[in-house]
């Protein structure tokens, strides 16, 4: 039986990639920092709820502590992530971006990976085949955001692009130093949730495959890599 916590799970990308994963037979641990959205959640998948804000390192934590008394992990998907919305669902740009909308994405979608990852790790590397996926984006990719002829170039915000360029770079190094573990970051898509106010041109159907694919590598399959639903993508 594979155990796999998905964070931010109550809604979006997450609660499809756990009904889809619980499908497939995993036991599905939904991480949510509300209870009762969280559990909700779980009770309408048929998966288990841990209180889990990524921002937190107590609840963190206690959720690790709680995994393992339960029996252990291995699978994690750091899916949680924010974006900074202004009015009319804008995102503030290079003239408007500040230090504290910054600081405030990373800390969910960069410092909340590294925090959740560091602190199931150990319950990770006991498993026979542990398998970390981070949820990162199409915006990540510096070669596109660059690429006047590639739609991402069009993206005027800041702060969450970048957040997901560290992610990507977090898992490159996390996957050189951790060989045992397959690690890789995902790009769902453009994908109608409440985190681009439902704009997305995709539904979290679609979006939740790749991550429910990399979720379930064996230990042969890849890692260090940066994929979408239709195969490596460039940093
Ligand atoms: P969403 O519907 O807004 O869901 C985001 C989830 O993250 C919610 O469950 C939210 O919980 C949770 N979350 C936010 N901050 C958290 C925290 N501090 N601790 C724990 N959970 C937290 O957005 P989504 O589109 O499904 O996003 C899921 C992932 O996909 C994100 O990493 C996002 O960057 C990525 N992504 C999305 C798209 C897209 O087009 N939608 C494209 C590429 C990548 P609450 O309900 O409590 O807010």
């Amino acid at each position: 039986m594979t155990t796999t916590l998905i964070t931010g799970a109550n809604k979006g990308i997450g609660h499809e990639t756990a009904r889809q994963l619980i499908a497939a037979g995993h036991t599905v641990y939904v991480g949510a920092r509300d209870a009762e959205r969280g559990r909700l959640a779980a009770e309408r998948l048929g998966a288990r709820f841990v209180l889990l804000d990524v921002t937190d390192d107590a609840t963190v934590e206690a959720a690790a502590q709680a995994v393992e008394a339960d029996g252990g992990l291995d699978v994690l998907i750091n899916n949680a992530g924010v974006e900074v919305r202004g009015e009319g669902n804008s995102v503030p740009g290079a003239a408007d971006v500040t230090a504290d909308q910054m600081r405030s994405v990373f800390d969910t979608n960069v410092f909340g990976v590294v925090r959740v990852t560091h602190a199931f790790l150990p319950l990770l590397l006991r498993s026979a085949a542990p398998v970390v996926v981070n949820v990162s984006s199409g915006l990540a990719s510096l070669t596109h955001l660059s690429d006047p002829d590639h739609p991402g170039h069009f993206y005027p915000g800041v702060a969450y692009p970048a957040s997901k360029t560290a992610v990507n770079a977090i898992t490159v190094q996390y996957a050189k130093g951790l060989p045992n573990v397959r690690i890789n970051a995902v790009e769902p898509g453009f994908t109608k949730t409440d985190l681009n106010g439902n704009t997305g041109t995709q539904t979290v159907e679609q979006a939740a495959e790749i991550i429910v694919r990399m979720a379930r590598i064996g230990p042969d399959g890849p890692t260090g890599g940066y994929f979408d639903a239709y195969g490596p993508l460039p940093w």
